[in-house]
Parts: structure tokens; sequence; C-alpha cells
């Protein structure tokens, strides 16, 4: 049985004392929830304080982004054992603006894929096709790629606690969200080739999340979906209300 899972992407957004307000005004929500998981990521400079205010509470922390090598000379790169040490279960990964912005491929993301494992960090490896590449018919090839590329070389075992986060990057921080049934196919298309790449048990251990412009007056349709167990949210993750609003409704509709 997966659990859902709503986690937020913070991206590089609020001060300190902001993270630490953000996280207390979600509690409330979070416990409240206790059928979702509830996930933040702040930027690495707010871990620590993030992993402090949370002790206690049900809320996972997670980061955006590290580097693949243990430790030594990658001048501004924070490692999976970094992670681990400030309290983090989990790590985005390939999120699309690190393979659009900052030109992250496949090859590398897998590098992190496999070291955030080896470092105890349960990795939210994102995929997704842009608007020409949806507009081309692409989708299926992209998200394809991305799935098998980023998962090459992890044993079953380590798959199936990965979570994959579903992300149309046309989408993304847009306002213009995928349909209910644009998002559906593409997730039974994804549990469809987990279970081509390992089987049918791990690939229904997997959890799959939608990713693009949710908000709480979306999150229960998308979230009804039989094959979306949850949601990596962007701007809505950055104010106490509507963070909160989308993990009740995520509840509604698994309830
Ligand atoms: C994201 O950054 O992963 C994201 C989905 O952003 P937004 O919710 O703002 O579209």
């Amino acid at each position: 049985m997966r659990k859902m899972f709503i986690c937020g992407n913070w991206k590089m957004n609020t001060t300190a004392a902001e993270a630490v307000r953000l996280l207390d005004g979600l509690k409330p929500a979070a416990a409240a929830a206790p059928a979702v998981e509830v996930g933040a990521c702040p930027p690495f400079v707010y871990l620590a304080g993030a992993s402090a205010a949370l002790k206690g509470s049900a809320i996972a922390l997670g980061a955006q982004n590290m580097y693949f090598e243990a430790s030594g000379a990658f001048t501004g790169e924070i490692s999976a054992s970094m992670l681990t040490d400030v309290g983090c279960k989990y790590v985005i990964l390939g999120h699309s603006e690190r393979r659009h912005v900052f030109g992250e491929g496949d090859e590398l993301i897998n590098k992190k894929v496999r070291a955030a494992f080896a470092a105890g960090l349960i990795p939210i490896l994102c995929v997704g096709e842009l608007l020409e590449e949806r507009e081309s018919g692409n989708t299926e090839a992209v998200v394809k790629r991305h799935v098998t590329e980023g998962l090459r070389g992890l044993a079953a075992s380590d798959a199936a606690r990965i979570v994959i986060a579903y992300e149309p990057v046309w989408a993304i921080g847009t306002g213009k969200t995928a349909t209910p049934e644009q998002a559906n196919d593409v997730h039974v298309f994804i549990r469809g080739l987990l279970a081509e790449l390992y089987d049918v048990e791990t690939a229904s251990a997997i959890r799959i999340q939608y990713g693009g412009s949710v908000k709480p007056d979306n999150t229960f349709d998308l979230m009804s979906l039989p094959e979306v167990d949850g949601a990596l949210v962007g701007g809505a993750s950055l104010k106490v209300d509507s963070f909160s609003q989308i993990i009740k409704e995520a509840a509604r509709a698994c309830s």
C-alpha cells in the first residue's frame, strides 16, 4: 500500500526565520492528516534549522540537490552524507531546473541517485517533458529515458523505495496544470515501464508524484487518480495556508 506523499520544493526562497515559521505553521495540517506523508525541501543553508524546528513532528525533511561524491575538492557542492547528517530523509534529484537551467544530464543524475541510496537517503527523481517534446508526440520517449537512465544499476530493493515525480516542464511554475487525464496517462505509462524494468511487485511499491502548478483547488482531482501517489509542490508550498489546504485535500482524496 503506497502512502500518499505531499512534498514542498521551496527552491531558492525564504529566509531562515521564514523557513521556521513556515514549518511551524504546517504542523497542524500534517498532524491532522496521518494518511498523508508530508515533506519539505528548504534551501541547503536552512536545513539544520529546519531539522531542529521539525523535531518531534512527522514532517519529513528533504534537500533540493546533492553531489554524488562522498567528500573532497568539490567547491560549492553538498554530499549525501551531509544531508543525512542534518536530518534529511529525501533529496530531490533531476528537477527540471537542474536539467534545463544547470545542464544536468541523465548520467550525472543516475550517479546522484545511486549515491543517495548508498548514504541512506531516498531520492525524489523528477522526470518530465518540455512543451515541444509533448507537442511533437515525444512525451513517453522522454519520460522513458529519464526513468530508465535515472534508475540504471539500482537493485529492486532500492528501486522500490524511490519516489518518482512526474513533472511536465510546461506545467512547472506556469499555472498550467496537466489535466487529470494527461497526468494519469503518463503515470500509467511509468508504472508499466517500472514493471518492465523490475517486476510488478516492485513497480506497485514505487510512489509516483505529480508536480506542476498543484494548487488547493486542483489537488483533489489529481490526487484521486489511482496512479497518482502524491505531489511535488513548488509555489503553493511557500504559504502555510495554501500548502495546508493541499495536505487537507490530499487527505480527502485518499480517505
Ligand atoms: C516544482 O518546482 O517541482 C513545481 C512543481 O513547481 P510549481 O508547483 O510551482 O509548478
